[in-house]
Formats: C-alpha cells, sequence, structure tokens
C-alpha cells in the first residue's frame, strides 16, 4: 500500500461507526450479511454525507470561507447535514433547495430549521439553474465582505470522495476481530461519492474486496464513480489501480429517484422488524432490497460476505412513508 496524503480535515461524525454481522438476517438468506452503521455517526440522524463534509468543510475553513452553499431536493439528507456541520463550525449556511411540487413542511426541512440554515426554494429541475443562483447570491454576499464555499449537490466531489475512503479503512480495522471473509462491499449510489470512495477504499485497503453501487438514480455511475475515486486518488497522492471486476453498478431505481418502490417494502420492513434498524424508501430501502434480490437470484453465489453501508435517511420517513 502507497503512502497516502494527508489532506485537511475536521472531526465531525463519532468514528469508527460499529460493523457488525446481522445475525437473524444472515441465518435468514443462508449468508453472512454485516452493516457498517454510517447512520450512527454522531451528527442529527447520521448519515453518509458527514465523512464527505469532514474534507470539504475543512478545505472551505482553509479557505477562509465564512459560509457555505450547498443543494439537492426539499428532503435532501446532504443539505441538512451540511446545515448541521455548518452550524457546529460556525459558518452560516444556505441551502437552494429544488421545490418539485413540495409543499409540506417536514421531515429533514424541520431538521434544517433546527440547524438554522437559510432555506430557499427554487421551482427548476436543474441544478445548473440553481448553480447560477449560488453564484448570484454569493456575488451580493461577497460585496459585504463575506467569503462562500459551494458544496455541489451529494457533496461528490473528488475530495468528498477522500472521506468514503476511511469508511474501509474502518471495516479493515474492525473486520479481524470477526475473521470475516467479506467480498463484497454494497450501498446506495445517489451522487456517487460514496461508491467513489468505497470503490478506492477497497483498492487501496481490502483488494479483494469488490464493490457493488445500487443505483437509485439513472445518472451513468459506470464512469461517474471510477472517475470520481480516481480524482480522490490524485488528491491522496496515489493511483486508482483498478482490476477486472472490482465494480459494478447495479440499477434499482423503479419508478424514479426519491419514488418510493412498493416492492421494497416488505424487505424494509423485513430488517426493521428482524434487526431494529430503518432504511428510508429513496436510497438505502432500495439499496438493500435490491441487494437481497440479486443474492436471493444467486448473484452472490460462490461468494463470501457481504457488507452494506447503511448510509442514513431515516428522515425520509416523516416526510413520504413508505410505499
Ligand atoms: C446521499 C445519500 C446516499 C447516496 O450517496 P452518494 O454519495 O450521493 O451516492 C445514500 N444514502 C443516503 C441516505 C443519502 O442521503
Amino acid at each position: 500500500m502507497s503512502e497516502l496524503k494527508t489532506l485537511p480535515h475536521v472531526a465531525l461524525g463519532v468514528y469508527p461507526t460499529p460493523l457488525y454481522k446481522l445475525e437473524n438476517i444472515s441465518a435468514k438468506y443462508g449468508r453472512n450479511i454485516w452493516v457498517k452503521r454510517d447512520d450512527l455517526c454522531g451528527v442529527a440522524l447520521g448519515g453518509n454525507k458527514v465523512r464527505k463534509l469532514e474534507y470539504l468543510l475543512a478545505e472551505a475553513k482553509a479557505q477562509g470561507c465564512d459560509t457555505v452553499f450547498t443543494t439537492g431536493g426539499a428532503q435532501s439528507n446532504h443539505a441538512m447535514l451540511t446545515a448541521a456541520c455548518a452550524a457546529r463550525l460556525g459558518m452560516k449556511c444556505i441551502l437552494i433547495l429544488k421545490k418539485r411540487g413540495v409543499t409540506e413542511h417536514l421531515g429533514n426541512l424541520i431538521l434544517d430549521d433546527i440547524y438554522g440554515a437559510d432555506v430557499r426554494f427554487m421551482d427548476t429541475d436543474s441544478y445548473g439553474d440553481i448553480y447560477d443562483e449560488m453564484d448570484r447570491v454569493d456575488a451580493e454576499l461577497a460585496k459585504a465582505g463575506h467569503k462562500s464555499f459551494h458544496i455541489p449537490v451529494g457533496g461528490s466531489t473528488p475530495l468528498g470522495a477522500v472521506g468514503y475512503t476511511n469508511c474501509v479503512r474502518e471495516i479493515k480495522e474492525q473486520l479481524p476481530r470477526h475473521g470475516a471473509e467479506v467480498s463484497h462491499i454494497v450501498s446506495a449510489t445517489g451522487s456517487g461519492g460514496t461508491t467513489a470512495g468505497l470503490l478506492l477504499g477497497a483498492r487501496v485497503y481490502l483488494p479483494h474486496t469488490k464493490v457493488t453501487g445500487m443505483g437509485v438514480d439513472t445518472d451513468p455511475f459506470e464512469d461517474i464513480v471510477p472517475d470520481l475515486a480516481a480524482g480522490a486518488a490524485e488528491l491522496l497522492g496515489t493511483s486508482l489501480d483498478r482490476v477486472p471486476g472490482d465494480f459494478r453498478m447495479v440499477y434499482h431505481v423503479g419508478q424514479g429517484y426519491a419514488i418510493p418502490n412498493p416492492e421494497d417494502t416488505p424487505y424494509i420492513e423485513e430488517l426493521a422488524r428482524l434487526e431494529g434498524i430503518l432504511l428510508d424508501p429513496v436510497y438505502t430501502g432500495k439499496a438493500w432490497a435490491g441487494m437481497l434480490k440479486l443474492l436471493q437470484n444467486g448473484d452472490f453465489d460462490g461468494e463470501g460476505d457481504l457488507v452494506f453501508v447503511h448510509t442514513g435517511g431515516a428522515a425520509a420517513l416523516f416526510a413520504m412513508g413508505l410505499a
């Protein structure tokens, strides 16, 4: 393993998050399935964006910024966690969210307020429009002496992806105690940064482990994920050394991004009832159900243990429930 560069980092979450075997689920499906509880990372209701923000907001601080902009859907977990982390670092947070017909003040919108974010809506389907609006507001703030840091949707930049390499380092450190033979790390893929960090982390720390991204949106993640991973590798002063079969995308979108899938509901309820763990209908519920369907169809036959990365998102349950 090559020496990785140390990048500016600010501790925001409580790490390492727990990793343990799901005993009831493993017995039921005849396969050892582990869960990495990044939903228990100690900020708000938890979630994957905190690992990215530990690098993104450190960079914002290093640049002398006092304001952070980001975006997402009205129920964005990323926007909410950015609000929480920015507040903790004494930075102002401006969220410009896609309105898309959302009118009810529920779920993450309640949390955005608690964390003191300046929440604005735009009635657009294009993030291009939102980034233009960020530039406009930024220019006004700059006149008043403020300096802003812009985080794109999902925090999925190469620097954000660096944060997820740490998740695999933790898994590697936690596993020997349990003696598991991990063959796959599986997570939801929504903007790509998490899966990219897992791919790079697997190549660096657990080179025999493959990464499967479960796509919950229809973007071309087969290209986006390795590109982000290569960019993250460069920031860390190394390169992404791919081997055949180290990464694949499987799409489990259903009717569309953020539209709950009725066929996933039994899987979400099963995990809640057998293990006490809550999934959300937009990301983790789709990824979890998709992974179990692959398992049931023999897709992981001949392989070892699976690790499912729980990326958070439960606040959505209070905004949309299950299908
Ligand atoms: C953002 C998010 C994801 C997807 O992560 P990306 O890095 O955007 O691919 C998965 N699960 C939850 C709960 C999220 O909020």
